[in-house]
């Protein structure tokens, strides 16, 4: 990982020289968005900066909101609970961290107060297309496991932590393991030799991976599981292509009780499958549209998918984006046909089949 030392000296001088600082991320908040922004607002605060807020999008999800439990609540705000408090942050700040978020443009209805904002804009990501171009300093690779493995290694290079993983506050240790093991599904996908590096750093300065594990992976509601096996076999279709999709429609999302982040990682199991090379997961949004999730086996790409089809983009092998209604498509029902003419369409044009 190329991090320059200039730019861990701008950073640094950024850091001392701020009065009021504000951390934001991508709208529908993941692990990784959240363990980046806890851990560094937790180092700065150790670092003496009071003045400092994470200014979400949106709320986090209660299956994940135990990474935030490391730092003080009232240093947490989100535009959905609190937009005038949120924009005020943002707009007094004079420097905002953009984590896990590749452009403003992924921070919904804070876009605008970013984009406006005086402040120094820092930006700390692995997506593709980072839009460096708004920021004043950029530390940005897509060879990483996650924002949390990226700011692992700029914290790491700050001189006040001089390399030493001990000196980083535990809560910041304990939010980087857990948004590093979310990005990566827990060790089974973009995992560089960087990332078994940083676990080793992180349990060797006594984080409590087990625990961490515990309230990722064992601590659902039934109802998702429930969920994930009527998906698996009465929703999943598989094109002749090999590109498997589920659909949640509303009456689906009803029928479940499904809340916000209970479907985390439905998106990668039809990929166990032997002939599925992409897996898309739809799932309604309440503002007309689905919410689209794609995955895709090494060699087939998830980005080309949702930049094309679906207006969005992210990484290589797992990316996201919207289908509208009725821009995209006249009707929700007409969603499996969309997704196997697009699918169709791609895999003849990118030479997959
Ligand atoms: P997920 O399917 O878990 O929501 O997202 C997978 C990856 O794609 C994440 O890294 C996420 O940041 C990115 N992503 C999700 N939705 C969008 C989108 O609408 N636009 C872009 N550019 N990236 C997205
Ligand atoms: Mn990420």
């Amino acid at each position: 990982m190329n991090i320059c030392e200039q730019d861990i000296q701008k950073l640094d001088a950024f850091i001392e020289g701020a009065k009021e600082i504000v951390i934001t991320a991508h709208i529908h908040p993941d692990g990784d968005a959240a363990g980046s922004t806890n851990a560094l607002l937790c180092y700065l605060r150790s670092r003496g900066k009071d003045n400092v807020r994470i200014v979400y999008p949106e709320p986090l999800a209660d299956t994940i909101s135990f990474i935030a439990e490391g730092n003080d609540g009232s240093f947490i705000l989100d535009a959905a609970a609190s937009p005038e408090e949120c924009r005020r942050a943002v707009s007094s700040a004079d420097l905002i961290f953009c984590l896990d978020c590749n452009s403003f443009a992924r921070t919904g209805p804070l876009e605008d107060a970013m984009r406006s904002s005086s402040a120094r804009k820092v930006l700390i990501d692995h997506h593709l297309a980072p839009d460096s171009g708004a920021f004043d300093l950029v530390f940005s690779t897509p060879e990483v496991s996650s924002a949390c493995e990226l700011l692992y290694n700029v914290l790491l290079a700050l001189p006040d932590v001089g390399g030493d993983v001990s000196r980083l506050p535990q809560p910041s240790a304990e939010a980087l393991m857990a948004g590093m093991t979310t990005d990566t599904n827990n060790f089974s996908n973009s995992v560089y030799p960087s990332t078994f590096a940083m676990a080793s750093g992180l349990l060797g300065a006594g984080v409590d991976r087990d625990g961490i594990l515990q309230k990722l992976f064992n601590e659902y509601r039934e109802n998702r599981l429930r969920m994930m096996g009527w998906l698996l076999y009465e929703n999943m279709r598989i094109t002749d292509a090999g590109v498997a999709y589920m659909i949640i429609t509303s009456d689906t999302a009803e029928r479940f009780g499904i809340m916000e982040g209970e479907t985390e990682g439905f998106v990668n199991m039809p990929l166990a499958i032997g002939r599925v090379k992409m897996s898309i997961l739809l799932k309604i949004d309440g503002n007309g549209y689905f919410r689209v999730s794609v995955r895709s086996k090494k060699g087939y790409s998830s980005n080309l998918c949702a930049t094309r089809y679906f207006h969005g983009g992210g990484h290589e092998n797992a990316s996201g984006g919207r289908l509208f209604f009725p821009q995209d498509i006249p009707s929700p029902d007409e969603a499996a046909g969309y997704v196997e003419r697009v699918t169709g369409e791609l895999f003849k044009e990118e030479g997959y089949v």
